[in-house]
């Protein structure tokens, strides 16, 4: 942190390339998910958003922190492609105009209402907002980092046996049941990137 409490420009570039590392990493596993229910490209998407993420990292990082989320949303939105790429957009943009005015978790509350509105989708249909949600609560209830990324992970298991209501997945009626929603993997692979930033191990 700088003496105005904002988080150092190096930490917010170590994030970035942290999440991009994983993405990358993840890339294979997130589409496999992808192609049981929906069209194969998720992995895809994340992996393009997350490297045009990084590409742009020096001066993303140079801004304080509510501007930096704001402009990473921005280029999610222009590179993701796909459903997931204006959701996971919408969430760090309404996040960065937040985050000053509001605790931590006051403004992943109002993020993640954001991504509803723009889905039109709530809570129990079988997408990122189930995993959302819950992290949105455990951050409200002061849990670690640690806990949160095994909150993430319980709820996105809790979406195998879900039938999709929203989204591609949908499209499939009861045979969406039995497969981890890909965007909710998602929300838990960047989780677990945070935890471990926070905690100093990224
Ligand atoms: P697409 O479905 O357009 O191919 P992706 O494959 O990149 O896009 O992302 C799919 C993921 O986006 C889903 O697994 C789900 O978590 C999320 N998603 C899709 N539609 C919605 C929605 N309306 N609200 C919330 N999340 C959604
Ligand atoms: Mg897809």
């Amino acid at each position: 942190m700088t003496a105005e409490g904002q988080i150092d420009g190096d930490r917010i570039a170590e994030l970035i390339e942290a999440a991009r590392s994983a993405m990358v990493a993840h890339a294979e596993e997130l589409t496999a998910l992808d192609s049981a229910i929906g069209d194969a490209d998720h992995g895809l998407n994340m992996k393009r958003g997350f490297e045009a993420l990084a590409a742009d990292a020096g001066a993303i990082s140079a801004k304080p922190l509510g501007e930096a989320l704001k402009a990473a949303g921005m280029k999610l939105v222009m590179t993701v492609g796909g459903a997931s790429g204006p959701l996971f957009g919408t969430f760090l943009m309404t996040l960065g105009k937040e985050i000053d005015a509001n605790s931590f978790a006051g403004a992943f509350a109002k993020a993640v209402d954001s991504v509803a509105a723009r889905g039109k989708s709530e809570r129990g249909q079988k997408t990122m907002l189930d995993v959302l949600y819950p992290l949105s609560e455990a951050l409200a209830g002061g849990k670690s980092p640690r806990e949160l990324a095994d909150v993430a992970a319980a709820a996105a298991e809790a979406t195998v046996p879900l039938k999709a209501t929203r989204g591609r997945a949908s499209f499939l009626g009861d045979r969406s049941i039995g497969h981890m929603d890909p965007g909710s993997r998602s929300c838990v692979i960047l989780t677990g990137v945070v935890a471990d930033w926070a905690e100093g191990r990224a």
